[in-house]
């Protein structure tokens, strides 16, 4: 739907208080949304002034913001929520969820997709960069706005680099014909041969595709590449031939390959050396932390002074349920409101607000869709969410923060996800 200057398609949101990150807060406030793109946001009694003809909802005792985005998920794994134990070997999880992946169905893999994509939605997530790894094509139907990020591992696949990069960017272009969000994946440097993040560097640059991967995760991997030995280098021998170790970093690894660049999304980065940071920084790469799922496996400190320090883009990311502890008898669920959370109990010196554009404009700037997802602004696509806001609110931000349960309402694309009561 085009915008119209008359107001008489368009709808005035009303809350309490409207948190539009890209500048402060405001009481009282209203958002004017014409199909699904944001046209004005302001104070109500100045929007409701400007749009005379507007139908309008008053949303009441909530604070609007825009749509959580959640940087790394893998949805598929939603159904192994509680299988694996927590804070063991990572070259151990590694080989369980090996076996698990084997013994799922497509029909299973569609169904837990389900499950975590309605659970996001819940929780407030309204994008959220998905890696696909065996669930086929077409995704099952959600509101929830997917970006697409299919997965390639290869060390132990019979096709060689170049057929698995072409496969995977046909499968691209064809989610791109469907107006899908889709880039490629490559799973890591140490499950992925050197010629496949070389060809997938070069094509994505080529295309201005996005892509992410997880790296400098575990210390496991970190010896590998820096050492030539650990669990995960003997694991993987076998298939690598032993050819790593002695050559740097993992992140020095992906930029020999020329992997590195401000289209690539790095998923994990806990052991990072100076260089590293230099390397991350120079080429503009975003890097996203998961913090239950660092916590789940008890890696190095994430370093996250030196990276802000550095400048870098930070997100954060769920990851799968597979690297998130169970409560008690209770399963987890995706929620990246807890993420926040689970990071800000760490560190509490980072405000609410901060994380806030973690999870709003620095994801979008990741995905490559500033101004468009993770703002109040006009132009941007009616994405947002609200949540109860006590009438004493003063920093809207941290009520958000310590939010807990289900989002009262999630607008997706113009159209309720969560519908208000
Ligand atoms: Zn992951």
């Amino acid at each position: 739907m085009k915008a119209d200057s008359r107001g008489s398609r368009l709808i005035l949101l009303r809350g309490r208080q409207v948190l539009p990150i890209a500048r402060p807060a405001i009481a009282d406030g209203a958002i004017a949304i014409s199909g699904a793109t944001i046209q004005a946001v302001g104070r109500w009694r100045t929007l409701r002034r400007a749009f005379p003809r507007a139908s309008t909802r008053d949303l009441g005792a909530v604070v609007i913001l825009p749509g959580l985005i959640n940087a790394h998920c893998h949805l598929e794994y939603t159904g192994l929520a509680g299988q694996f134990a927590p804070a063991q070997s990572f070259t151990t999880w590694l080989q369980q969820i090996v076996a698990a992946k084997a013994t799922a169905t497509p029909a299973s893999l569609k169904a837990a997709w389900r499950r975590g994509a309605d659970q996001l939605i819940r929780t407030g997530t309204t994008t959220v960069a998905d890696i696909l790894s065996q669930i086929t094509l077409p995704l099952p139907p959600t509101p929830l706005r997917v970006y697409a990020f299919l997965e390639m591992t290869g060390i132990r696949s019979p096709r060689s680099p170049a057929q698995l990069v072409a496969t995977t960017a046909k499968k691209i272009e064809r989610l791109h014909r469907r107006r899908q969000l889709a880039g490629f994946s490559p799973h890591a440097p140490y499950s992925t041969p050197v010629e496949l993040l070389q060809r997938t560097g070069r094509l994505a640059r080529r295309r201005r595709w996005r892509v992410t991967t997880h790296v400098a995760e575990s210390a496991e991997e970190f010896e590998m590449f820096t050492a030539g030995r650990g669990p995960l280098h003997d694991w993987l021998g076998k298939w690598r031939g032993n050819a790593d170790g002695g050559g740097g970093s993992p992140v020095e690894h992906l930029n020999r390959t020329g992997l590195l660049g401000a289209n690539l999304l790095v998923a994990h980065a806990n052991c990072l050396t100076r260089q590293d940071l230099l390397l991350l920084r120079r080429a503009r790469v975003s890097v996203v932390h998961c913090p239950r799922s660092h916590e789940f496996f008890q890696h190095p400190a994430f370093p996250f002074s030196r990276l802000a320090a550095a400048g870098i883009n930070l997100c954060l990311g769920t990851d799968s349920l597979a690297t998130i502890k169970s409560s008690g008898q209770h399963l987890p669920e995706l929620d990246l409101l807890a993420e926040m959370r689970a990071f800000a109990e760490k560190h509490p010196r980072v405000s609410a607000a901060t994380l806030l554009r973690w999870v709003t404009v620095n994801a979008a700037r990741a995905l490559g869709l500033a101004g468009q997802i993770g703002v109040l602004a006009p132009g941007a696509f009616a994405d947002l969410i609200a949540l109860p806001c006590p009438e004493t609110c003063t920093d809207a931000a941290e009520v958000v923060l310590q939010h807990r349960g289900p989002v009262y309402a999630s607008l997706i694309h113009g159209q309720w996800a969560v519908a208000p009561a």
